[in-house]
């Protein structure tokens, strides 16, 4: 994102979202230390979460928060709770999409004091996670009453937004190295533009080492040596999944920090919920939301305020005398003795000006300090002339579309209680005389004409028609359309098409 721009001497204005659960309680605590760090905030504090659900907002996230973060252009957010039977969406998600927040970045470092399997390995990694598309993309459809289908969403355009701000955040942070997590073995196209993607953003950066690993091989490395990671950058499901594994590593949840960013708009929240059965106990741990206000603090160029709470958190860990539940009952101790979320406010915001002595004391002179407000500004555009590339990440070509698309056939997704041997004789005659039934598959498999592979019938099945010359119409698929809706209920349709002569579509297994 841009740096922000502002009056130093002005308190600068921050949206902060108390949040549901233990929300208002990590919030208030972030807060406390951020004032006595001195640190001139205007903060704005707006709702979002369930008692908007319950108001009968359905989006949880009211009007009033929206332009209130409109104008500040910064948050500070405690967990939203979805509650169950009021709306549809997930607030959180919706504040994230609504601002366009593309890049979840989650820092898993050791922390003194939390001990943890790791402990003395030194890990100290970032995981960047795209947070727009992917199976997040929400657009799901159940094809028949019995088969559900998600949309994998990669674009050329979300992969580069991301794959730059890893590399960026690599750069300002002097990390050496860029680890990109796909499966791109599997998903050859999905997955597959994602890796290109990188591979063609890579050597912009010669003095940051890069590589690709496949995603279950990334969670594998990350629990036999986790040291070796520096910054990943995935996909937002993989991501999801391996930065809550990341967190594991490095004391849990109460500690796992996280920044939302967009090209306008950045969000800073802890990566655990609102923890219900703890809410108004005063037990909860929290570091999390503390940490996440740290980014928040060199995301507005504060950066020798953001080393201060953070190096008196550190402290504070290190001292090892104000264990909270969570801590204790990983150490096993007696959760009996642990110290009052209040306690441990109080302890860290008494050690502000403090380093600790057994980890290195934060000192962000690498990146943020200085004149940049923000700690990473991605230029979005092209990323190099020439390096747009068609769709299979083949030739370069510009963005307006100059890829030549031919239309060769389509993939009618079929609903029956046919055989898929039953179905393809059925629909074959219908193919008239523009096409042929190349295929019919269940779940992927060519079942028709038979390879020998056997497949439990699902009721749905994707007939295959191709070209019999080297292209068809779109008129053409509308009367092959036309025509097996006389005898059967499609509920879905692909157009096959080639971009510059390579295939946009993959092959069935057996085909
Ligand atoms: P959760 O993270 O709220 O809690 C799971 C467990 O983790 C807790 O019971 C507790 O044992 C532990 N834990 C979490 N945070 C802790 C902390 N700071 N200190 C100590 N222990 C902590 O997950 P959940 O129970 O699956 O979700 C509860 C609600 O939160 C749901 O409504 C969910 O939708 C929502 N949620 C919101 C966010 C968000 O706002 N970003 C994220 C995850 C879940």
């Amino acid at each position: 994102m841009e740096p922000l721009s502002r009056n130093p001497a002005s308190p600068i204005p921050v949206t902060v979202i108390p949040g549901d659960g233990v929300g208002p309680e990590v919030v208030r605590s972030a807060r406390r230390i951020i004032d006595a760090a001195g640190v001139a905030i205007s903060w704005e504090e707006c709702p979002a979460g369930a008692e908007v659900f319950r108001r009968g907002d359905p989006s949880g996230v009211p009007a009033e928060t929206r332009s209130s973060v409109e104008r500040t252009r910064v948050v500070l957010k405690g967990p939203l709770e979805t509650p169950v039977g009021f709306g549809e969406k997930s607030a959180n998600v919706t504040l994230r999409k609504l601002f366009e927040t593309y890049a979840n970045v989650r820092p898993a470092r050791e922390l003194p004091g939390v001990p943890t399997r790791y402990a003395g390995e030194g890990i100290d990694f970032i995981v960047v996670r795209e947070n727009l598309e992917d199976l997040y993309a929400g657009i799901e459809h159940m094809e028949t009453p019995d088969v559900a289908q998600t949309l994998k969403l990669i674009t050329r355009t979300g992969t580069r937004k991301i794959v730059r701000y890893a590399f960026e955040l690599a750069r300002q942070e002097g990390r050496r190295k860029v680890t990109c997590a796909t499966k791109a073995n599997i998903m050859k196209l999905s997955d597959g533009l994602f890796k290109r993607v990188f591979e063609e953003i890579a050597p912009q950066y010669p003095e940051i080492e890069s590589e690709h690993l496949i995603i279950d091989n990334v969670a594998h490395q990350m629990v036999k040596n986790p040291a070796q990671f520096d910054v990943i950058v995935t996909a937002n499901l993989y991501g999801d999944i391996i930065s809550d594994l990341a967190s594991g590593l490095v004391g849990g949840l109460g500690f796992a920090s996280s920044g939302n960013y967009g090209d306008d708009v950045a969000i800073f929240e802890a990566v655990h919920g609102s923890a219900p059965k703890y809410a108004g106990r005063d037990v909860i741990n929290p570091t999390a939301l503390i940490l996440s206000s740290v980014l928040m603090l060199r995301h507005l160029g504060l950066a020798e305020a953001a080393d201060r709470v953070e190096n008196a958190v550190l402290v504070t860990l290190e001292e090892g005398r104000h264990a909270t539940r969570d801590l204790l009952s990983q150490a096993g101790g007696d959760v009996s003795t642990a110290t009052s979320t209040t306690a441990y406010t109080d302890a860290i915001i008494a050690n502000l000006g403090r380093v600790p002595a057994t980890v290195p004391p934060r000192v962000t002179a690498r990146r943020e300090q200085g004149a940049g407000a923000t700690p990473v500004a991605v230029a979005v555009g092209p990323v190099a002339a020439g390096a747009a590339g068609g769709p299979t990440g083949g030739p370069a070509k510009d963005a307006a579309g100059a890829v030549v698309r031919t239309l060769v056939g389509v993939d009618i997704f079929i609903e029956t209680a046919l055989t898929a041997e039953e179905l393809g004789r059925d629909v074959a005659p219908l193919a008239g005389d523009s096409f042929f039934l190349e295929m019919v598959d269940s779940r992927g498999t060519k079942l028709y004409p038979s390879t020998g592979l056997r497949a439990e019938s699902v009721g749905w099945y994707r007939c295959r028609f191709v070209a019999q010359g080297s292209r068809v119409t779109d008129a053409e698929i509308r009367s092959l359309l036309g025509n097996i809706a006389t005898r059967h209920n499609w509920t879905h349709v692909e157009k096959l098409q080639l971009f510059d002569g390579q295939p946009g579509f993959t092959k069935a297994q057996g085909q």
